[in-house]
């Protein structure tokens, strides 16, 4: 059909060199990004990065000084946020009070004018989704906040939104309701094939949910991946510590590889002294010495049930099902395929 040719990759979000700044403070510094249609995506990084920000310029609730927001190739940079095939779940859950929970997922569709019947249908459907039907009749306050979360995410979901963002909705819940939420989510995403794009701080939450993810400092966009991708392969130090325990061993290049206080590697890296990453639980702990180890002291261990982690001299943390006592003698071999060479 002419006019409706649909470029490949603009099927879903956009976002172009999105600028914001507030009085002198930049808070987003040109962020780029594509989120494909479908795609559960996360934006993480710790608070004050601006993450919050630019999930409220894709919501339209927020105008950014330069750059462009497109949906499905179409420009919606200057468009209200009632008009965008957009909804939001506030971390707050922002439920009106003196209604119902049915009253509540049914408002937006009542101000839009829906015919009773739709109404009925689609908040029917919402409700079971969630498994709310029993709660009906209650006000939010007669409610859990697990329960109050549910409602909310019902309440943006009868709209059948293309894409639906989460601003840390999962914040005030406990850590056991918090892993049920998330896997409901998940599954409710993947049941939808809506576009999903969660905001967090917290590396777990991210790693549980996304299909990938972006880590963000300071307002700009470090990196983008799986989260097998961020994990494994961090970019940058802030990446690697910010996804979890990570080692950052000094390495300088020597004979064609690099120099490392447990050897020599056959790694080829853009700097000639930086930092290599690598996670504890990738590095091989022996009591004998075998090809290619070295050896180190167990200076302190932490129990932590499912394993033992130890603290070892030259500076290296590993999680080991072995039992360490401090003091002694260790032989250890980093697989080279799990060290990462950082940017600079
Ligand atoms: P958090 O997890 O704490 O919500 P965040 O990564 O979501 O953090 P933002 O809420 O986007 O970060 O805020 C980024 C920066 O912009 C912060 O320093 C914040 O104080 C500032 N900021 C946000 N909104 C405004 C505003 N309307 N006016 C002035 N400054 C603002």
């Amino acid at each position: 059909m002419i006019g409706t040719k649909v470029q490949k990759g603009v099927e879903g979000l956009r976002l172009e060199g999105l600028r914001k700044r507030f009085g002198e403070v930049e808070v987003l510094r040109g962020v780029s990004l594509e989120v494909r249609k479908g795609e559960f995506f996360t934006l993480l990084g710790p608070s004050g990065c601006g993450k919050t920000t630019l999930l409220r310029l894709v919501g339209g609730f927020e105008v950014p000084d330069a750059g462009r927001v497109l949906l499905s190739g179409r420009d919606i940079t200057g468009l209200p946020a009632h008009l965008r095939p957009v909804n939001t779940v506030f971390q707050n859950y922002a439920l009106f009070p003196h209604l119902t929970v049915y009253e509540n997922v049914a408002f937006g569709l009542r101000s839009r004018r829906f015919p009773e019947g739709e109404v009925r249908a689609r908040v029917e459907y919402a409700l079971g989704l969630l498994r709310l039907e029993s709660l009906v009749h209650r006000y939010p306050h007669q409610l859990s906040g697990g329960q109050k979360q549910r409602v909310a995410l019902a309440r943006a979901l009868v709209n059948e939104p293309e894409v639906l963002l989460l601003d840390e909705p999962m914040s005030a819940l406990d850590a056991k309701l918090r892993a049920e939420v998330q896997v409901e989510l998940r599954n409710l995403q993947r049941r939808l094939g809506a576009t999903f794009i969660l905001v967090t701080h917290d590396q777990e939450e991210a790693m549980a949910v996304s299909d990938r993810i972006g880590v963000m400092e300071a307002g700009t966009l470090l990196q983008v991946g799986t989260p097998e991708e961020v994990y494994e392969r961090p970019r940058t130090r802030f990446v690697a510590e910010f996804l979890g325990v990570a080692n950052l061993i000094p390495a300088r290049r020597k004979d064609g590889g690099v120099e490392t206080p447990y050897g020599l590697f056959p790694l080829r890296p853009p700097w000639e002294e930086g930092l290599l990453a690598l996670r504890p639980e990738r590095v091989e702990v022996h009591l004998e010495p075998v090809p290619g180890s070295s050896p180190a002291q167990v200076r302190q261990v932490v129990y932590r049930g499912a394993y033992l982690e130890a603290f070892l001299d030259p500076p290296l943390r590993v999680r080991t099902p072995l039992r360490l006592a401090p003091g002694q003698e260790v032989h250890v071999r980093l697989p080279v395929e799990g060290l990462v060479i950082l940017d600079e």
